[in-house]
């Protein structure tokens, strides 16, 4: 790693994303379509950086992030100006962190995810030639690192491990748990190793096609009792660690330990909506209140790493801990804000940019 870049490696990069308006959007009255149009990204600077929040085309607020990808942003272009860096990094043995935030339905799951079950191609040796132009982080990222696996391969020994869990009410479940008991996990912690869950299984895959074949069923598990895929997907935090290890093939005795360990984490965070939009009675209350207070705690952790000073309140909710290696130390990270461009979701909007702008810190 040179140390130019080493500054970098605690900078946690902030993107808005806008999604391009949908028939939800239209609130049910067409020809107010235009009207309802209320994010408008800067144009004509590259990258672009700045955006504009408006209410009844009065009411203007300007907002400036590290990027901000208007509506019009393919998926490829997304990776690209995203994750392609934190992926290469994970690569020469640093931690990675993509995580996309907002409310419900503004895009965090077509940006993490897409289409993961599209290959438009596998060659021999099993790795993903190219992915569907809907394919979200997810399988780009795991075609990157295959690739490179493929490319390095002569030289270097590597082993990619993937874990895959689900944040439910403060519950860890395990993903990639076969016999779908719901059993919850829970974190422990050694000097040793830092923070980790107990009895989380590290799956070790062989290819990009394993890995993608194994995270389409696991997703398909998020499904429990009583709640539809949609809902719960959306009321629990959904984080993937795919952990890439390499040893060179010859060694030289001379140097210092050989092995390098990246871990990329990936996560797509519950709706960030506030309790009164969604029903808010007994257990649908109880679920809101703890999304967010561990949306906050998030919040108040890049914040502080933003900042650069001061303490970093990781202890604060489980997501946060369960982020610990993910968040601190050297790694890299993006926070991806999704929103949709829809007036009638103003407040949601505002907030999701407002969380968004603390994590700039600036
Ligand atoms: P979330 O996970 O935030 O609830 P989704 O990713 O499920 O939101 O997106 C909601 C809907 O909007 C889906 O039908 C999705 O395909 C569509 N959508 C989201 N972002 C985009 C985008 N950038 N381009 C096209 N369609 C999108
Ligand atoms: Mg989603």
């Amino acid at each position: 790693p040179n140390s130019a870049s080493s500054d970098e490696h605690s900078r946690i990069r902030v993107v808005v994303r806008v999604r391009p308006p949908i028939q939800e959007d239209y609130d049910h009255s067409f020809e107010a379509y235009e009207e309802c149009v209320n994010v408008i990204p800067h144009t004509g600077d590259n990258p672009s950086k700045f955006l504009t929040l408006t209410r009844s085309h009065t009411d203007e607020r300007d907002f400036m992030f590290d990027l901000v990808l208007g509506s019009d942003i393919q998926q490829s272009s997304m990776y690209g100006v995203v994750a392609e860096d934190i992926v290469n990094d994970v690569l020469q043995g640093f931690n990675g962190t993509v995580m996309a935030y907002g409310q419900t339905g503004t895009g965090k799951t077509h940006t993490i995810f897409g289409d993961i079950g599209n290959f438009q191609g596998i060659n021999a040796s099993g790795r993903v030639d190219s992915v569907s132009a809907k394919a979200g982080v997810i399988p780009r990222a795991v075609q990157q690192i295959f690739d490179h696996i493929e490319q390095n391969q002569e030289e270097t020994e590597f082993q990619v491990t993937l874990s895959y869990t689900q944040l439910y009410k403060e519950n860890i479940y395990d993903l990639l748990d076969e016999d779908r008991s719901g059993k919850i996990l829970h974190l422990r912690e050694s000097s040793r190793t830092g923070v980790y869950v107990d009895g989380l299984t590290a799956l070790a895959v062989t290819s990009g096609t394993h890995l993608l074949d194994i995270v389409s069923v696991a997703s398909k598990r998020r499904v429990m009792a009583g709640t539809s895929m949609n809902q719960l997907s959306s009321r629990s935090h959904v984080i993937m660690f795919i952990t890439v290890e390499q040893r060179p093939k010859q060694t030289d005795p001379m140097a210092p330990d050989p092995v390098r360990r990246g871990v990329l984490a990936i996560v797509d965070l519950a709706g960030s909506e506030r309790v009164s939009k969604t029903m808010s009675e007994g257990s649908r209350l109880d679920e809101a209140k703890k999304i967010n207070q561990s949306l906050s705690a998030l919040g108040n952790c890049v914040a502080a790493l933003s900042s650069g000073s001061g303490h970093v309140p990781l202890r604060d909710s489980k997501l946060t801990r369960l982020l610990t290696d993910s968040l601190g130390g050297n790694t890299k990270t993006v926070i991806c804000a999704t929103v949709g461009p829809a007036e009638c979701n103003y407040d949601e909007t505002y907030s999701t940019l407002l969380f968004a702008s603390r994590c700039m810190n600036v």
